[in-house]
């Protein structure tokens, strides 16, 4: 991935990558500023709420699917009216679904993730709002209440009917060796993974409760998305228009750019953290509720 990132003109190897002290790669002075001034809005806000993407994954091998080289380009999406539809194409979405290795179960948070449970632990998180369906923001520490999953979450099933949960080893198990689909026990209702598929609505109370958060932050970080899809696409402004600042870091450049205070198109993970270090590291009462 480093060619991602070619040495601004002028510097030579040489002066590019000394080490510090602790055997660092010194950054080049435009990323420390950007990182500085990170550090900065991060110390001043109080609550922050945090917005992802498929960007910040990337950092735990979860491959973006919707992105210019995902799964998707390869790959058909299952739309969800032929889900309910059909039984043919509820059995592909669970083979697929069960075949090859369960990345969304076995990776393990970056320190992006860990940087945004370090905002929390210092109690300036108002919540996450993810388009991720990795869980990854949790298994990093940040509280369950905290999490606003506006794709939903991979790594369990609900009912279609009555949203009761269920766990997918039951499910793998009884499809793999007896090619069950699941149905609920309560209801009968059809049982599908927990994530917003295509042409599924969005969740409403999600989408509520993440359009209140913002309407409440004084920082709105967004990290890892294009910001081009709503719900992404239409809160930054929300967020602009009653004060908020604004920060975004994304590998490439986005329509939102202009509206930014502070636009970094370097790796969120090192960002983050380099911007974290810098910061004192007590912690402030919690006025997320
Ligand atoms: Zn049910």
């Amino acid at each position: 991935m480093s060619d991602r990132f070619p040495p601004p003109t002028g510097l030579t190897p040489s002066t590019l990558a000394p080490t510090d002290s602790t055997g660092t790669r010194a950054r080049d002075p435009q990323w420390q500023a950007q990182i500085d001034g990170l550090s900065a809005h991060l110390q001043q806000a109080q609550r922050i709420v945090v917005f992802t993407g498929a960007g910040i994954s990337t950092e735990s091998g979860i491959p973006d699917f919707r992105g210019p080289a995902g799964v998707w380009k390869t790959m058909t999406p299952i739309d969800f009216g032929d889900f309910v539809r059909s039984e043919t194409v509820r059995r592909e979405s669970w083979r697929r679904k069960f075949s090859g290795p369960d990345l969304m179960a076995t990776a393990t948070p970056n320190t992006g993730h860990i940087g945004v449970a370090k905002l929390a632990q210092l109690g300036k998180l108002h919540c996450v709002i993810t388009q991720n369906v990795d869980g990854l923001h949790q298994r990093a520490g940040v509280d369950d209440d905290q999490v606003i999953e506006v794709h939903g979450n991979a790594n369990y099933a609900t009912c279609l009917d009555c949203h009761q949960r269920y766990e997918l080893a039951p499910i793998k198990q009884a499809f793999t060796q007896n090619d069950q689909l699941p149905y609920c026990e309560d209801c009968g209702g059809m049982i599908k993974t927990a994530t917003i598929s295509f042409g599924q609505a969005m969740p409403e109370l999600e989408m509520q409760r993440a359009h209140q958060a913002v309407l409440n932050c004084d920082l709105l970080l967004a990290m890892g998305s294009s910001m081009s899809v709503y719900p992404a696409a239409s809160l930054p402004r929300v967020a602009s228009q009653q004060g908020a600042r604004l920060i975004l870091i994304n590998n490439e450049a986005t329509d939102l750019d202009d509206l930014c205070d502070l636009v970094i198109h370097r790796p969120i993970g090192e960002s983050l953290s380099a911007a974290l270090a810098q910061m004192p590291q007590s912690s402030t009462p919690n006025d997320s509720a």
